[in-house]
């Protein structure tokens, strides 16, 4: 990769003209957007973000595991997570208030996605394309799996793919209040409010209403309410293929070490991480996998599947015990479970950052950027994401990844 973070916070954006830009959500990918948006040295627009919740006690990036992995199939994913990378390491720096840096706590643990016999010639299709884009991945046989991850149980492992640099963890919850904090710094004003719907006229909207009944007006629109933007996009008849889903999370004790585990992916689809000393969360995607369910946990997974996984992939987990657990929504994207980056064709001053689908804390700095570049640019110039575009779900081609965990 050529670009950094201080490539763009060093240039001139194209139309500085005073405009307002309304930001419906400040979850972590409003936040990034309002961030980039005004921490351009010549930014003359007004930024408004408006939250409904400024707890954030049900949104996604709150109730993230927060990892970071380059080890997708589909260009744009990588570069994303890739810039991603070079946020984090620098975020410390870029999102300083003065003295106060904020710790992102990033775990350069590496992933390690484990494929069995079915899944052994895509991860080798993966890794090649993940190569190509620089990333920093290695196949491991099953020798080298048992030299650098003693503690594995290896039956059933075929082939696995570990990041050397460049992937593990973070603090989800720290980056998001990095970003507010900046970003407020920086101009952006916050509203505490609830937005039901946009007004549109003449093709463009020209406003967002909210509960109380009065409205913000602005020039362009970005929807970034996560698993919630369905509704408001449905408020201008746009079918976005956007829904919550639940996932459950697991935090467990075990007393025996655990050398240098990184964030690792089972083949059944179980994952697991450590979370402090002696302490590891997991998890799974349910199946099946409804839309719409209540924000609370499903404890039979632990039980039914996630136990007895863990205990039959990393034998000192026979004797763990579950701590804790919490509920949290994926902004599913039904359509191909991918983000949806860009202007819409008809209404072209409202532009989506939502349907991540589970993998969009890791991405938010690259989708913060693209974003303000789409609308000071006119276009997104760092990081080639028009894959993402609203485009291909109105023309019903779906960008296939083949890494949705
Ligand atoms: C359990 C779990 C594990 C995950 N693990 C990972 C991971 O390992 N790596 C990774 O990269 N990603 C992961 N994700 C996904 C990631 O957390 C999300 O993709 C990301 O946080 C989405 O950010 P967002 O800003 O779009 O949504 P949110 O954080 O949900 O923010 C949306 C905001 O919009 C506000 N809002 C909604 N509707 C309105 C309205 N009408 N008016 C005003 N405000 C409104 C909400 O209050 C909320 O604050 C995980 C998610 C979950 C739930």
């Amino acid at each position: 990769m050529t670009w950094s973070v201080e490539t763009f916070l060093g240039s001139k954006s194209m139309t500085t003209s005073g405009r307002r830009i309304v930001i419906v959500g400040g979850g972590v990918m409003g936040s990034s957007t309002a961030y980039f948006l005004a921490s351009r040295p010549d930014n003359e627009d007004e930024i408004i973000v408006i939250e409904r919740d400024s707890t954030y006690a049900k949104a996604s990036s709150a109730l993230s595991a927060s990892g970071m992995r380059q080890q997708f199939s589909t260009p744009a994913n990588i570069d994303l997570s890739t810039f991603g990378v070079d946020f984090l390491r620098k975020a410390s720096t870029v999102l300083a208030l003065g003295d106060e840096k904020p710790d992102v706590g990033f775990h350069e643990n590496g992933y390690l996605l484990i494929a069995g016999p079915a899944g052994e010639q895509t991860m080798r299709d993966n890794h090649r394309i993940q190569l190509d884009r620089g990333a920093k991945n290695v196949l491991l046989e099953q020798d080298e799996i048992r030299r650098r991850f003693p503690w594995l149980s290896h039956d059933g492992i075929s082939l696995a793919c570990f990041g050397l640099a460049g992937e593990g963890w973070f603090d989800g919850y720290g980056l998001l209040q990095g970003f507010v904090r900046k970003a407020k710094a920086l101009g952006c004003t916050y509203v505490s409010a609830k937005a039901i719907g946009f007004l549109e006229k003449d093709n463009r909207i020209r406003g967002v209403e909210l509960e109380d009944g009065s409205q913000i007006s602005g020039d362009t629109f970005v929807l970034a309410a996560g698993c919630w933007s369905a509704p408001l996009a449905a408020s201008v008849g746009i079918d976005l293929p956007v829904r919550p889903r639940v996932r459950s999370v697991f935090s467990f004790s075990c007393r025996s070490p655990i050398d240098k585990c990184p964030l690792v992916v089972d083949s059944s689809g179980v994952y697991f991480r450590p979370e402090g000393q002696g302490q590891f969360i997991c998890g799974i995607s349910p199946d099946p996998d409804p839309d719409d369910m209540p924000l609370e946990v499903d404890y039979t997974q632990w039980d039914e599947i996630l136990w007895p996984a863990l205990a039959s992939r990393v034998p000192a987990f026979e004797s763990i015990k579950m701590t804790g657990a919490w509920a949290g929504y994926y902004e599913f994207n039904t359509f191909d479970h991918n983000g949806i980056i860009g202007a819409h064709s008809a209404l072209r001053n409202l532009v989506f950052a939502t349907g991540f689908s589970g993998h969009g804390i890791m991405q938010s700095p690259g989708v913060g950027l693209s974003v303000a570049e789409i609308i000071q640019n006119g276009i997104a110039s760092t990081i080639e994401v028009s894959a993402l575009g609203w485009a291909r779900i109105e023309d019903r081609k779906p960008v296939i990844e083949r890494n949705v965990i």
